[in-house]
């Protein structure tokens, strides 16, 4: 990130990793200096720059707590999560707050994200008295059959930087009522959100090394997390690139990796949509969290009937976005949320102008003027008049940039839409429920919304994506992250008292 030489406008903070139940400086001795992506004045804090040897430290402890955790009966365990989301209500603003400072989103969004933490711990602690199993007949007489889901023991748990609570909830909440010890080493850019969440586990009374954090950078403690052999499953979410190594490393060693990573969305909207709300779905999906969502609508697929009316509402609305530090009420659209991730998303600007030659429509350039000229602010830029195979089209720009796409009907749109190697979120705009159900079918995306933007995934549903999204698994609706976090035992009882052999054995049906 690039710093200020100005002074501070706040007293630097430090801030140590949570490991065994107990706050310690890393052995490291290191730390990663945090500032405000909309005021690089603004210091958040020194964070721990982690290394093997406190990644080491925080699985032992994890390991160490796991077999005390695993005897709670998982009635209780929701107990302490039940308290958890409470507390997590009463902190809501100040953590909303402090998110906003470390990674720029406006505060609408941050308590956003701050409530589906919320939701997802008070979700995940109704099921502290399910966590069904389930019996089965046998296929033998006088035998029982059934099975249940067991801890898998220490899962390390790796988060990025843009949903910097919701995502360590998702992950660490099911984790948690299966029985599991964790570990997570949150983003270099937002370690704080993921501190709050647990100094309010720790007021809620988790038991020390239940949660572990380690914080620190991806290639040294988020990569030896992953390698540490006592750790039995990782739970990434993060680009496609990262996730692919932290796959390698974990197939290589056997262990269960679940894998949540990029997306290039789509709205498809037809010539019989309502336009305006196409146009709010598209303002807010392609330029909330300044379009740094894995659930970004970064491409909008247009009829031709109405791509020119629907490109001219699309600017005039987009003009009227205030811009600046999410801090203050009116601001619509915060910065990006480092130097580095502002000229990448220049860079691809550069690459639509130049290289794909698509028409620049609106936006293009940093803004650094006035209350912006200590921040990292990207003007909303839209291209139009963009083919779907262009660069801009086709990568996830993670940015405020959006491509629009004319299309000439619904299977055009579809084979569009379908045409990324990403497969996270679409949705489609149009009053005619045949094609909307039509579209459902045919989209290959995780994810998919009628009338609605790419946005706006609720907890108790399964979230992820196809293809370069993901590897096949689902967080948030309860049954599909027990899946990842839980092994099942099958347990059979022969009560018949002689030795009976399935398969082999012949029963006679009686006549
Ligand atoms: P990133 O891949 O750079 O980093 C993600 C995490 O991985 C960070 O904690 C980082 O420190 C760690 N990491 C980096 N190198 C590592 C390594 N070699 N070994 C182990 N850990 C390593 O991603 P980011 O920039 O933080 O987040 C943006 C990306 O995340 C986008 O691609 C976005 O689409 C994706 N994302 C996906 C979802 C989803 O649910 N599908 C949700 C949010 C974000």
């Amino acid at each position: 990130m690039a710093v200020s030489k100005s002074k501070p406008s706040t007293k630097p903070e430090t801030y140590k990793n949570y490991i065994g139940g107990r706050w310690v400086k890393p052995l490291s001795g290191s730390s990663i200096e945090n500032r405000n992506p909309a005021d690089t004045r603004d210091l958040v804090g020194n964070f721990p720059a982690s290394n093997a040897e406190d990644v080491s430290a925080a699985v032992s402890a994890a390991r160490e707590a796991f077999p005390k955790w695993k005897a709670v009966p998982a009635p209780k365990r929701a107990e302490l999560l039940f308290r958890w989301a409470q507390i997590l209500v009463e902190r809501k603003d100040a953590f909303a707050t402090d998110m906003t400072r470390e990674m720029g989103k406006v505060l609408k969004e941050t308590g956003g994200d701050v409530q589906e933490a919320i939701d997802m711990t008070f979700y995940t602690a109704g099921e502290g008295r399910r966590l069904h199993g389930y019996t089965s007949p046998s296929e033998l007489p006088d035998k029982f059959a059934m099975c249940v889901r067991q801890p898998l023991g220490v899962c390390a748990l790796i988060t990025p930087w843009n949903f910097p609570m919701a995502i360590p909830s998702w992950k660490m909440m099911p984790a948690l009522i299966c029985g599991n010890t964790v570990v997570i080493k949150p983003a270099e850019d937002t370690p704080l959100s993921t501190i709050n969440l647990v100094k309010a586990a720790e007021a809620a009374g988790i038991p020390p090394g239940v949660i572990n954090i380690v914080m620190g950078t991806g290639e040294e403690a988020g990569a030896a997390l992953t390698q540490h052999p006592d750790v039995r499953l990782v739970s990434f979410t993060g680009s496609t690139d990262t996730g692919r190594i932290v796959a390698e490393t974990t197939g290589r060693m056997g262990k269960i990796c679940s894998l949540e990573m990029g997306g290039k969305n789509v709205i498809m909207v037809m010539e019989d949509a309502d336009l305006d709300l196409a146009v709010e779905g598209a303002v807010w999906g392609a330029f909330g969290t300044s379009g740094q969502r894995c659930t970004a609508s970064s491409r909008v697929v247009v009829h031709k009937r109405v791509y020119k009316k629907f490109v001219e509402k699309l600017a005039e609305r987009t003009k009227t976005l205030v811009i600046g530090n999410g801090l203050k009420k009116n601001v619509e659209m915060g910065p990006v949320i480092n130097e580095q991730a502002l000229q990448k998303i220049l860079s691809y600007i550069e690459i639509g102008k130049n290289i794909d030659g698509a028409t620049l429509h609106l936006g293009g350039h940093r803004l650094d003027k006035g209350e912006h000229k200590n921040g990292f602010f990207v003007a909303p830029t839209i291209f139009t008049d963009v083919a779907p195979q262009m660069t801009i089209a086709q990568e996830e720009i993670f940015g405020p940039v959006l491509s629009i796409i004319p299309c000439r009907d619904l299977d055009e749109a579809i084979e569009i839409g379908n045409g990324v190697k990403y497969g996270l979120s679409s949705s489609i705009y149009t009053q005619d429920v045949n094609r909307a159900f039509h579209a459902m079918e045919a989209m290959n995306t995780g994810i998919f919304y009628v009338n609605s933007s790419t946005i706006g995934a609720e907890v108790h549903l399964p979230f992820g994506g196809t293809k370069a999204t993901g590897n096949g698994h689902r967080e948030g609706a309860m049954i599909s992250s027990l899946d990842i976090f839980s092994e099942w035992k099958a347990i059979y009882v022969d009560y018949s008292g002689k030795l009976q052999k399935a398969q082999i054995d012949v029963f006679e049906t009686p006549r």
